[in-house]
């Protein structure tokens, strides 16, 4: 049968390695392959929402804690001068992966407007 997990549920799966950096029931969160500042992870729901635009209400708790997790590592990795947060939402935006995902950037002056 063909395999339909998306690449983070795979990652989840342990079945591509990653490096792990919270864990719950909800979501799992890991260090971006390719990171765009010294502290870059990914925050992940468990359930494979392909992207902001297929968000309903019912995920409003689940969106909320992606949010927790990411101020929870913030103070982890000592983020305390600042940090960003970002939903890529669609191939103009930068998506590239299809399963919803919050960016937490920051270890670097970050600069605004973002390119
Ligand atoms: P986006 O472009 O917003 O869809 O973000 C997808 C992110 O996933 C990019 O920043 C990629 O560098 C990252 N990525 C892709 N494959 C992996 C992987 N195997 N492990 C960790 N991060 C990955």
């Amino acid at each position: 049968m063909a395999d339909t997990r998306t690449l983070f549920q795979k990652i989840a799966d342990g079945d591509i390695p990653s490096d792990m950096a919270y864990e719950d029931e909800h979501c799992f969160a890991f260090r971006d392959i390719a990171p765009q500042a010294p502290v870059h992870i990914l925050i992940v729901p468990r359930k494979p929402v392909p992207s902001l635009n297929d968000l309903t209400e019912a995920d409003e708790k689940l969106v909320g804690r992606l949010f927790t997790v990411a101020r929870k590592l913030a103070v982890r990795e000592g983020l305390a001068e600042g940090y960003r947060t970002v939903f890529n939402c669609g191939p103009a935006a930068g998506q590239t992966v299809d399963h919803i995902h919050l960016h937490l950037l920051g270890g670097r002056p970050l600069g605004w407007p973002p390119g």
